[in-house]
């Protein structure tokens, strides 16, 4: 199968100790399906890890189409989801969020950071891998409507039913609802 573009890099996890040794970090260029979320389409886009002593500095854009379940009339519909994130997480004990100032938060002579001390509530541990899969599983679940609906066009709750026995083909979800009709 022909691909456009630079070639894909499978999203496996990485001991945060070899990111340490990567100068420039790791960068990956993301075509794949997420092995937690179901998703029409395979999900592009691209991350890059960089590890800075004690924090690790993330950067992705990525971007997907899933099937979800309009919450009103119960058809399912596609929505586009995408994010554009850069997180810097703690490596080591949870960091105290308060307080925490940008120099004792880097180590070394690196490039100025524009640390946000709300942004530092995560820590990973140090000696564990990066699992890349699962960042772009979260940055993508937290796209996800907290309300589900199919669109303007949506005919809303099927109380009646079709058949000439509406009670054979309502959705089981709606026949508590119709039992309170009148
Ligand atoms: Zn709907």
């Amino acid at each position: 199968m022909a691909s456009e573009g630079p070639a894909a890099d499978p999203l496996l996890p990485i001991p945060l100790q070899e990111l340490k040794l990567l100068e420039n970090g790791k960068e990956w260029q993301i075509h794949q399906p997420l092995n937690e979320l179901s998703s029409l389409t395979p999900v592009r886009g691209s991350l890059r890890a960089v590890h800075r002593g004690n924090v690790l500095e993330l950067e992705g854009e990525a971007r997907t189409i899933v099937t979800l379940c309009c919450d009103r009339c119960l058809q399912q519909f596609n929505h586009p989801l995408s994010f554009e994130t850069r997180e810097v997480l703690w490596l080591g004990e949870q960091a105290r969020v308060d307080g925490i100032a940008p120099e004792t938060v880097l180590e070394g002579d690196l490039e100025v950071l524009e640390l946000d001390a709300d942004a530092l509530t995560e820590s990973l541990d140090p000696s564990a891998d990066f699992d890349p899969e699962h960042w772009v599983f979260e940055q993508l679940n937290l796209q996800l409507p907290v309300v589900n609906r199919c669109g303007e066009g949506c005919p809303g709750p099927n109380l009646q039913g079709t058949g000439s026995d509406p009670d054979a083909v309502i959705d089981p979800r709606w026949a508590a609802l119709k039992k309170l009709q009148p």
